[in-house]
């Protein structure tokens, strides 16, 4: 083994400031506020790298305290600050926070806070103060409130009417002394090569520095990250050679590239050596540069990565420890970017062993539009033993040229099984990138913690639905074998509804049938499906005469009934074949026999899918955007009907462009009162046929329904939408839905998460520890299904959610939610039952009868110990914990462990008499 060490290296810290003395021993008083003294200042007047914040006004002055400049700050409404660049801070630190201001009114500090990885956590707002008509001193101190706060923005306010103040000479500063910065550890590794010579001489280099002679054995110490190891060599007889030899890593020792003429800086990373050709190594080592006779020079990027969640990282989601299902397939998400991010890389290979019975599932074409999917070219599998265990080497090989498109690389999503159960309570999994024939990563290792099987169950009303897999381009899922396995996963996970998709995004008929194929063994599992009816109404799509002759044909023969286009222009975003309706006629009733085409459409679906939960629209109309483009109706008879909506003139006639720059509030809110008209339409059609009609919105705006009362049988919403909900956010969402039932009705709603969008370099969204946490999509499930009470979740799972043991935790939530299903519909909420020392979520208490569920739930990412206090408990009760069945000895005073980011849930009932 190759000894992997750590050295110890102190932070270099900011900069030493001369600052007036704070304390009895200040002799290391270090400031950490850029521009504090507000000598720099911008063309815009405010100070250079401050921002101003709110309404109201901030300016460098020459009225200054120390210096020549000082910042005026003039209130505007409620409260108008100036802040600084964020600030890196230690928990259990203080530190010393001061300003000179003068001025009239109230002045106030304020401290923004956010954890590591940028999200807000709140602010520390120290007392406003009164400005004096003299310069004044102000001195307050701070320390963070958690662990978990580790950036803070420090920002100086006015406060109330006719406050305005110029403040100088501002510091941020903590005493060095007493508080040494912390020793970090900086990876590194020893690298072991051996140089021999042939007829030769040879000097090795690393970034280019001379290594020692290399005959012996040289052992090259490597910090995280890329690095070039060169080789220069000149001929001294007739058959030159060199040979270098590294037993923990032979792969390295015909990773290299050769030329006879290197450009300046080749020894160097970033330098492009596409041109140079590859070394031709023999069987037994020895490599040359063909029959060179004089000089050549060799080189290949090694990249050295600790870990495979940190900086240098190719593995997502970016978990701490992988975990993974026993019998489940799951995904790795292989990250394919270079380890030289300035070099040309034309012939990616990934290397991945996994110990059997892992498995990688067959792969076949993948869409590479969405989320920079890409599908590897070639997979071989060799058979080989790791430490005494078999494994399976799986040698997966992309097309060539694919980072000219996306330079930060694409993404692979590669399925992998056990075939049987896994005896090891944790394995490894070891990897490599080689991006290019002369690029070599040092082998990284993953261990992964085996998880008991997903046990979800499915609920019987509260709707789970994924409606997209196994489409390829959010999932990846492509092969029969990915979609049925994919199938299985989703029904062992508790989601019970999937869908039907009889529109043009199954693209061919391969991948149709094999959808088909996938939802019916997803329904032999239990499972149910909506059917999408995208392309029949809903976006800008229009009507095509391929998908929709019925509607298409009659918008073809009546032009009158026909969308006039902003300014008249189609975008033909979707084509010229495409028709669109004039939204006003539409929604009125001389659209009868067009709505009789449409209804067709939705009864040929059923043809095929005979009994579906619902029938779906996806309505993303862009209702108007600041150009107009793409949008409409812009004829006359919409323009007639908007001026009576907006109460205009009658007979106003606008041309399309006053409209968008003058009437874009209205003319927006007439666009969502003729979507509504025809929401009610598409109902009938639907109700007629014996089906509910769900429709999409996107999140967290009314207006798209705010004339949708009656209109809709299932209202589906983009909230949370791309992110997740902790249940600190359960008010927020549950108050949000409350108000969507009474604009409405009383029907069920379905809001959506999007777990991850792994298409900018793999930005999961992070968790307060800037970590992916699968449990915490159990989290938001259960929060979504909350806030709507007990109308369900839309699971819109790409990649990084079937990955790292996340389909357990869903899987758990589901179960709890079947298991419990009269508590979610039908149960009151009763928090106040229990009371509890909890600082880290929400306790929600739902009753039904005389029972209780408690769901009790950490937002944080560190596990925490809870007590949970009871009121009026009905005379003798027992309390079980949820997820593993066990009683609690107290049902008054509970003590129960939360894991980070999850939850605890207890069910409490009338201890039995017999
Ligand atoms: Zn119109």
């Amino acid at each position: 083994m190759i000894p992997t060490g750590h050295r110890k290296v102190a932070f270099a810290f900011a900069i030493l400031s001369s600052l007036p003395c704070l304390t009895s021993s200040c002799a290391e008083q270090i400031d950490l506020l850029t521009n504090g003294g507000f000598e720099k200042g911008t063309s815009t007047g405010l100070p250079e790298s401050w921002t101003l914040n709110g309404v109201g006004s901030a300016e460098t002055i020459t009225d200054a305290h120390g210096g020549k400049r000082a910042l005026r700050i003039i209130f505007g409404k409620e409260s108008t600050g100036c802040y600084a660049p964020k600030i890196e801070v230690r928990s259990g630190v203080e530190y010393h926070a001061g300003f000179w201001a003068r001025g009239t009114g109230a002045l106030q500090l304020i401290v923004y806070q956010y954890s590591e990885s940028g999200h807000f956590m709140g602010s520390k707002f120290f007392d406003a103060r009164v400005a004096t008509q003299d310069w004044k001193r102000f001195d307050e101190i701070y320390k963070t409130p958690d662990a978990f706060v580790s950036l803070v923005a420090f920002a100086l306010h006015v406060v109330g009417d006719g406050s305005a103040a110029a403040f100088d000479d501002a510091s941020f500063s903590y005493d060095a002394t007493k508080y040494p910065p912390p020793e970090v550890e900086t990876p590194e590794t020893a690298l072991s090569l051996t140089v021999e010579t042939r007829d030769a001489e040879a000097t090795v280099f690393i970034d280019g520095t001379e290594t020692a002679p290399g005959t012996a054995g040289t052992s090259i110490k490597l910090i995280e990250g890329a690095h070039v190891l060169s080789l220069t060599a000149t001929a001294t007889g007739d058959r030159p050679a060199v040979r270098i030899l590294c037993p923990e890593h032979p792969y390295l020792q015909s990773a290299f590239r050769g030329t006879t003429t290197p450009a300046d800086g080749w020894m160097k990373a970033g330098c492009d050596d596409s041109t140079w050709v590859r070394a031709e190594v023999a069987e037994d080592g020895w490599m040359w540069l063909g029959n060179s006779p004089g000089r050549v020079c060799f080189r290949q990027v090694i990249g050295y990565t600790h870990s495979f969640h940190g900086p240098q990282r190719c593995i997502a989601p970016r978990v701490k420890q992988w975990e993974w299902p026993q019998h489940s397939m799951q995904v790795v998400n292989l990250w394919l970017r270079p380890l030289d991010d300035k070099a040309k890389v034309n012939d990616f290979h990934f290397i991945l062993d996994v110990p059997q019975p892992f498995r990688m599932l067959a792969t076949e074409t993948r869409c590479v539009n969405w989320f920079s999917i890409i599908t590897p070219k070639k997979v071989i599998a060799t058979p080989i033993t790791r430490s005494g265990l078999p494994y399976t080497r799986y040698d997966i090989a992309y097309p060539s040229n694919f980072h000219t498109e996306r330079p930060t690389g694409c993404f692979s999503a590669v399925c992998l099984k056990p075939d049987a159960y896994v005896r090891l309570k944790e394995v490894t999994f070891y990897y490599r990138r080689q991006p290019s024939v002369n690029q070599t990563e040092l082998e990284v290792a993953m261990p992964v913690r085996m998880l008991p099987p997903v046990n979800g169950k499915m609920p019987k009303q509260i709707l789970q639905w994924s409606p997209l897999p196994p489409v390829e381009d959010s999932s990846g899922i492509s092969s029969k074998e990915e979609a049925l396995e994919s199938a299985r996963l989703y029904a062992a996970m508790g989601i019970n509804t999937w869908s039907a998709r009889p529109d043009p995004f199954a693209r061919s008929q391969e991948r149709k049938d094999r959808w088909d194929e996938a939802l019916r063994e997803f329904q032999r599992l239990g499972g149910r499906y909506g059917i999408w009816l995208n392309n029949s109404l809903g976006l800008n799509y229009g009507f095509a005469e391929y998908f929709a002759p019925g509607p298409a044909r009659y918008l073809k023969e009546h032009p009158e009934c026909r969308a006039r286009w902003y300014r008249g222009v189609n975008p033909k975003t979707y084509g010229e074949n495409h028709f669109n309706y004039c939204n006003e006629w539409a929604g009125s009733d001389d659209s009868a026999p067009f709505w009789d085409e449409i209804q067709k459409t939705y009864a040929m679906s059923l043809v095929n899918w005979p009994h579906p939960a619902f029938l779906f629209f996806d309505w993303e109309h862009a209702r108007i955007d600041r150009q107009g483009n793409g949008n409409h109706c812009f004829c006359d008879r919409c323009k007639k009907a908007f001026c009576e909506f907006a109460n205009l003139p009658a007979g106003a006639v606008f041309d399309d462009e006053t409209i968008v720059k003058k009437y874009a509030a209205p003319w927006t809110q007439f666009r969502c009162f003729q979507d509504a008209r025809i929401y009610a339409r598409i109902k009938k059609r639907c109700n007629a046929l014996g089906q509910k009609m769900m429709l999409y919105v996107a999140g967290g705006d009314i207006d798209p329904v705010r004339y949708a009362k009656g209109c809709l049988d299932i209202f589906h919403e983009g909230t949370p939408g791309n992110g997740y909900a902790y249940s600190s956010q359960l008010d927020f969402l549950t108050a949000h839905f409350d108000e969507m039932r009474k604009t409405i009705g009383n029907i069920p709603m379905l809001p959506q998460m999007l777990p991850s969008f792994p298409n900018n370099g793999f930005n999961t969204e992070p968790s307060l520890d800037g970590y992916y946490h699968p449990r915490l999509l159990a989290v938001t499930n259960l929060v979504g299904v909350l806030a709507t009470r007990g109308g369900g979740m839309e699971h819109w799972l790409i990649p990084s959610a079937y990955s790292a043991g996340a389909p357990f935790y869903v899987g758990e939530s589901n179960r709890l939610m079947a298991s419990f299903e009269e508590f979610f519909t039908q149960g009151e909420r009763h928090d106040e039952l229990v009371t509890t020392n909890n600082p880290c979520g929400k306790v929600v208490v739902l009753t039904h009868g005389k029972e209780r569920l408690i769901l009790a739930f950490n937002d944080k990412p560190t596990s925490q110990r809870v007590t949970l206090t009871q009121k009026g408990l009905p005379g003798k009760t027992k309390a079980v914990l949820c997820f593993d069945g066990k009683p609690l000895p107290n049902a008054g005073k509970m003590e129960v462990a939360i894991p980070g980011e999850y939850l605890a849930a207890i069910h409490v009932k009338a201890a039995a008499l017999r």
